[in-house]
């Protein structure tokens, strides 16, 4: 989910219709600074709930996105996602301080018309 501040082309707005997140919500990565930010804000909420990823020799590539804690597996949806009530609009609960991968999306309009991105029109 995007804002206008972060927005690239001119003809972009996101309408907040949370498209984006309900699809590729819990397939996205974090990186090393990202997490090292949630640790120094002890966002414990949100550290809980990645999975670090780590290749043959142990070295850390990055942290895997979303897990139920309880269970240590993949969520079908981002927790921080919520909508509201009796509307369809949704709100990135971390919005501030989400994963770089989100603050980025669409990179293209052609990314964004895989998920109908409303950001375009409709
Ligand atoms: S962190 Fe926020 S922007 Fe990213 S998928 Fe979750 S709700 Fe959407
Ligand atoms: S799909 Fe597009 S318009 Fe909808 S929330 Fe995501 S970026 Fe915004």
């Amino acid at each position: 989910m995007k804002t206008n501040k972060t927005t690239k082309a001119k003809s972009f707005k996101c309408k907040r219709c949370g498209r984006c997140c309900l699809k590729y919500g819990n397939m996205l990565q974090a990186s090393e600074k990202e997490s090292k930010m949630w640790k120094r804000q002890g966002r414990q909420d949100i550290l809980s709930r990645t999975k670090t990823i780590k290749v043959g020799n142990g070295l850390v590539v990055g942290y895997d996105l979303w897990y139920d804690p309880r269970t240590d597996k993949n969520v079908s949806r981002c927790p921080f996602l919520r909508k509201a009530k009796n509307k369809p609009i949704y709100t990135c609960t971390i919005h501030d301080i989400k994963p770089k991968a989100c603050k980025n999306y669409p990179v293209t309009k052609s990314q964004a018309i895989k998920v109908s991105c409303r950001g375009y029109g409709d």
